[in-house]
């Protein structure tokens, strides 16, 4: 879908040399300006967090950035018995990433060595993709107000702080215009049966969003972005209370009558890490069929 094949290439070419005879260009030239037209991530060097398993949310992104040529770096969270590695790096393999290393968010000593890793095999990172979140099956069924302190201190610290130090580590590596997006949902403006503490963590990340974008663009125009999507049956979404009627309700609702897929993500967070956003920052964007338009 991203890339062009040389026929294409020549397409344009002849475009360019024969019916607008007003230039004339370099071979060079002109696949400068076609890479430029067409969402293209070749040479680009992603981190992409949070892959579980096929039906995450970061694996369609990660396939997406792949395609469109970004050459990517994968984390899994470390488990005791290895087995979160061995599944995320037999699923990611056709992808070939260049570095895949292990990280809890909630370790510091792990956000430092990924970047000392970056630092040393890439010398520097266009893009981070943040795509995880954590909260106890308890907080997301029932009350809000049962929230435990415990359970609000590690919702908010994995889902939405965990943004900031990854941004602060990665801050001296990042390339100009590079790209950070994270993810959110409408949980965060809206109260939305059972989601309770999670949207808490996704206004606080909405939030943080806005105020690394601050930070990071005037230096090197590295921009920050969240996608908000609608949902999707995920390991992660599995454990919020009825999560099969937030889909049935978006099917019934969005002005698209469905609910989104994890490639169509991939595909917005791949423009949001392309040069063709460059001009966008600190922004939410809904890849949710439109369901948020709704006013009822
Ligand atoms: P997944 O379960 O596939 O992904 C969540 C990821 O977060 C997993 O890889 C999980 O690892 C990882 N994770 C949890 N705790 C930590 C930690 N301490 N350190 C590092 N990684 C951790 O679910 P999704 O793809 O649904 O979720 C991805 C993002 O998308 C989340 O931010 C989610 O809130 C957001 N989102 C999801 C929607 C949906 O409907 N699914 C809708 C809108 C937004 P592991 O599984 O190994 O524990």
């Amino acid at each position: 879908m991203f890339k062009l094949n040389i026929l294409s290439y020549l397409k344009i070419i002849v475009y360019f040399a024969v019916i607008r005879k007003d230039r004339y260009f370099y071979i060079g030239e002109y696949i400068e300006i076609v890479n430029k037209m067409l969402l293209n991530l070749t040479g680009k060097k992603i981190l992409v967090t949070g892959i579980a398993n096929n039906r995450s949310i970061a694996w369609g992104i990660a396939q997406q950035l792949s395609k469109a040529g970004a050459e990517l770096g994968i984390t899994y969270l470390p488990d005791d018995k290895g087995r979160f590695e061995s599944k995320v790096r037999e699923l990611t393999k056709p992808l070939n990433p260049s570095l895949f290393l292990p990280l809890d968010v909630q370790n510091p000593a792990q956000i430092e060595e990924i970047f000392q890793n970056i630092k040393n095999n890439w010398g520097q990172i266009d893009g981070l993709v943040h795509c995880l979140a954590f909260a106890g099956r308890d907080e997301l069924i029932g009350d809000y107000s049962a929230t435990t302190s415990e359970g609000f201190d590690r919702a908010l610290n994995i889902s939405a702080y965990s943004l900031a130090p990854l941004c602060k580590a990665a801050k001296p590596l990042f390339s100009d215009g590079a790209g950070v997006v994270s993810l959110t949902y409408l949980g965060s403006e809206r109260a939305i049966p059972n989601y309770n503490v999670m949207g808490v963590a996704k206004a606080a990340l909405e939030a943080s969003v806005r105020y690394l974008s601050a930070e990071l663009g005037p230096e090197k125009q590295v921009r920050v972005n969240a996608i908000s999507a609608g949902p999707i049956r995920t390991l992660a979404s599995s454990a919020i209370g009825g999560i099969l009627d937030m889909i049935h309700n978006v099917e019934e609702k969005a002005p698209l009558r469905r609910t989104v897929t994890q490639t169509e993500v991939g595909n917005t967070a791949a423009f949001l890490l392309s040069d063709l956003s460059s001009g966008i920052s600190g922004q939410t964007i809904y890849v949710d069929a439109g369901y948020c338009i709704n006013g009822m």
